[in-house]
């Protein structure tokens, strides 16, 4: 049982959060999905960090969505390998847990959207895709057998 002290920094501690994962463009209705916070104090972030209304419209349903072609496909993978490296347990995605591996792998490559970084990472938790090695690369890559752009190893095109 957390005391008032104990609930009050944990509220900072999601509003922090929050602010992290909007000022990166992550969609307000799954910031508030992730932290606890009330959808409109995630609606107000958005606002007052990008000075705009969040452009309506949902997020892709699937990962696949944003496996536009092989490059996309590719990036997906090395970020969904190096979020089960650093996650190899997780049963739920949590807002610290998409942090951490997303602000490790904007570094290498800065342009990644973290819709698709949720997305990937919340279909890993709950099975909808699983992470495959490939025979011939050893790469690690997203795999489903459903999308066309899984059936392949994205780096070197060997089919499952
Ligand atoms: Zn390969």
């Amino acid at each position: 049982m957390l005391n008032s002290k104990q609930i009050m920094s944990k509220r900072i501690y999601n509003y922090i959060m929050a602010h992290k994962m909007i000022a990166f463009g992550l969609r307000p209705p799954i910031v508030a999905h992730l932290t606890g916070l009330p959808w409109r104090t995630t609606t107000d972030l958005w606002f007052g960090i990008h000075g705009r209304p969040k452009a309506g419209g949902k997020l892709p349903e699937s990962i696949f969505r944003f496996m536009k072609n092989k490059v996309a496909a590719a990036n997906i993978s090395a970020f969904a390998a190096m979020h089960v490296r650093l996650f190899p347990d997780q049963t739920r995605l949590g807002a610290e847990e998409l942090l951490t591996t997303f602000t490790e792998y904007i570094c290498i490559d800065p342009d990644f959207d973290i819709n698709a970084a949720y997305r990937v990472a919340q279909d890993l938790c709950v099975g909808i895709v699983t992470m495959r090695k490939c025979p011939t690369c050893r790469a690690t890559y997203v795999s489903s057998g459903e999308h066309y752009n899984t059936k392949k190893c994205p780096f070197c095109r060997t089919k499952e």
